[in-house]
């Protein structure tokens, strides 16, 4: 089991497969794209699949593939099917921008739901005109018809939105209504100032409870869990779906954190915004055994931070140097 002091014990893994994306969201990649890389920078799936292996016997039992953009991951259905082979992990799920998504079921076939356990998909807005300035790309379409397919197998679907001042402020509202008629969770997320998101502006949580009230009615607070994450779900009079809010500025919920963010390059971190981590790389390509891996493992989940580096808990300390996390400052290197 991975413990830090404060008790909290870490069980879900956030691997980030790629930090390529077909997108360019405007509160995450450049709009020039990323820098290029040697393949060596990065794990190769073999492994990834072996580190996923080892955190599992250490307590790990839900991981949610993410980026960059997870289905740009070539062998990403034989890594899939690979992962369900470890014996006590009991839940991987996906989050994606849904581009290619329709197309990535199709290729799973009737055994989709059993291989992914439910699908979060990006979609900011439901404007063509507002999603291609967020996106830089004009391709609504395509996420819509992911959405729908993924609706149709039966896995259940949440909507992930993160809403910007000046951008998508005008139809968070409309974006809500998706879950009027619809069995699925509409979910706001509070920008996080990372990157490129750190010229941008956010808008609170508390704002958009507000303007959701206006026009569709009271917000009562939902008990149900859904899914692994920090979101605090409400139900809305006839609405069939849920909304939710993750409220990682206004509403910090570092204390019942239990993640780890396995990075495509091999960087492990305790925190999504912290600056210090554990390069796996070297170790996994030195010929370290599986015990000397576990035991660095287990050192970098006690070290996680009590609270996120946006609080200023997560710095890194005098002696912290060689953990200084070196790689991309932006959530598409880090998995969102
Ligand atoms: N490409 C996939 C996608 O968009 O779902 C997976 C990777 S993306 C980095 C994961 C999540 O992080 C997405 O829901 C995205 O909107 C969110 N995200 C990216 N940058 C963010 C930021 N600065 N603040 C809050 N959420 C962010
Ligand atoms: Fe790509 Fe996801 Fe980042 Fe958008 S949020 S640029 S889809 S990685």
């Amino acid at each position: 089991m991975m413990l830090d002091p404060s008790g909290r014990s870490m069980d879900y893994l956030r691997l980030s497969i790629t930090d390529r994306c077909n997108l360019r969201c405007v509160y995450c990649m450049p709009e020039g794209g990323v820098e290029w890389k040697p393949h060596s920078s990065f794990l190769r799936l073999e492994e990834t699949l072996r580190l996923c292996s080892l955190l599992c016997e250490l307590g790990v039992r839900r991981v949610k593939l993410t980026g960059g953009e997870p289905l740009l991951q070539k062998n990403l259905e034989w890594f899939l099917r690979a992962l369900h082979r470890i014996p006590s992990l009991e839940q991987v799920t996906l989050t994606t921008n849904g581009l290619l998504l329709a197309d990535f079921l199709g290729r799973l076939g009737d055994g989709a739901p059993s291989l992914l356990a439910g699908i979060n998909i990006s979609l900011n807005t439901n404007d063509p005109a507002i999603f291609a300035k967020m996106a830089r790309r004009s391709e609504l379409l395509a996420v819509l018809d992911g959405l729908g397919r993924a609706k149709s197998m039966g896995i259940p679907v949440k909507i992930n939105c993160v809403p910007v001042r000046h951008h998508n402020e005008s139809t968070l509202v409309d974006l809500a209504g998706l879950a009027a008629n619809e069995v699925l969770a509409v979910r706001f997320i509070e920008l996080m100032p990372m990157g490129v998101a750190t010229g941008l502006e956010g808008i609170p949580t508390d704002e958009i409870m507000a303007l959701i009230e206006s026009r569709f009615g009271r917000l009562s607070p939902d008990d149900a869990k859904i899914g692994n994450g920090p979101a605090v779900y409400y139900s809305l009079p006839n609405f069939k779906g849920k909304i939710g809010f993750i409220s990682a500025m206004s509403h910090g919920f570092c204390s019942s954190c239990t993640r780890l963010r396995l990075g495509s390059d091999g960087f492990l971190k305790p925190c999504l915004a912290s600056d210090t981590g554990l390069d796996l790389k070297p170790l996994v390509r030195s010929g370290a055994s599986d015990d000397e891996i576990k035991e660095a493992m287990g050192r970098l989940a006690a070290s996680k931070p009590t609270g996120h580096l946006f609080a200023g808990s997560a710095k890194p300390g005098p002696n912290d140097e060689d953990r200084t996390y070196k790689g991309p400052v932006g959530m598409y290197g880090i998995g969102g």
